[in-house]
């Protein structure tokens, strides 16, 4: 199963995507958690990429699709794997159709988690603080500023994948408002139809 994870910053892509792990047994594949590595290690990506994520703005097509393509080779996604963050951009889109075309596989859907943005910043100032509680380090982009900056570039280049999935069909959309159970129970009930029956009967 190919999964795709929509949804402006703050909606819970991560939270369900720990979710999607357990219960599908496929990998979570975070291009900003790629990229956090990369910047961390001081790989040439990403001491590129460094400046452009501070400031909330999207890290080339080019860069990401490429991490991505060489990310799809390894055994573990054999089976399937959950883009969460990725694609940002109509143009990523196309890359990735193009790339599973390559390899004869194609996304199966796309979950789109609506959420009323004037909630978000909120749940934005609420996981800085549990963050800070648990005594690690906050995120350089999570402050109002950057995520301010980030709804935008995720209302201006990532908001017309919808229409882009919709089109093929694929897009589910799920209210991303609830509690994290009845959100991942929505998820659950979308993808029943992508399961193997044996697998949905065993649940
Ligand atoms: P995230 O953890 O998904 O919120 O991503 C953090 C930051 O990494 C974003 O604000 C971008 O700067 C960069 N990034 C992550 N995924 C992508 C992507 N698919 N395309 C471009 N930039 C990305």
């Amino acid at each position: 199963m190919i999964l795709i994870f929509l949804g402006p910053p703050g909606a819970g892509k991560g939270t369900q995507a720990a979710h999607i792990v357990t219960r599908y047994q496929i990998p979570q594949l975070s291009t900003g958690d790629m990229l956090r590595a990369a910047v961390a290690a001081q790989t040439p990506v990403g001491k590129q990429a460094k400046a452009v994520m501070d400031a909330g703005n999207l890290v080339s097509d080019d860069i990401v699709a490429a991490i991505v393509e060489e990310r799809i080779e390894a055994d573990d996604c054999a089976t399937g794997f959950l883009l969460d963050g990725f694609p940002r951009t109509e143009a990523q889109a196309e890359m990735l159709d193009a790339m599973l075309e390559k390899k004869e596989r194609a996304v199966d859907a796309v979950i789109e988690l609506r959420v009323d943005e004037s909630a978000l910043t909120e749940r934005l100032l609420s996981r800085i603080a549990e963050t800070k509680a648990r005594g690690d380090e906050v995120r350089k982009d999570d402050n109002e500023e950057t995520f301010k900056k980030r709804l935008a570039v995720y209302r201006d280049q990532t908001a017309p994948l919808i229409p882009y999935y919709e089109k093929q069909g694929k897009l589910k959309a799920v209210d991303g408002m609830g509690a994290v159970e009845a959100v991942s129970a929505a998820i659950d009930a979308i993808l029943v139809e992508f399961m193997p029956f044996e697998e949905r009967e065993n649940g």
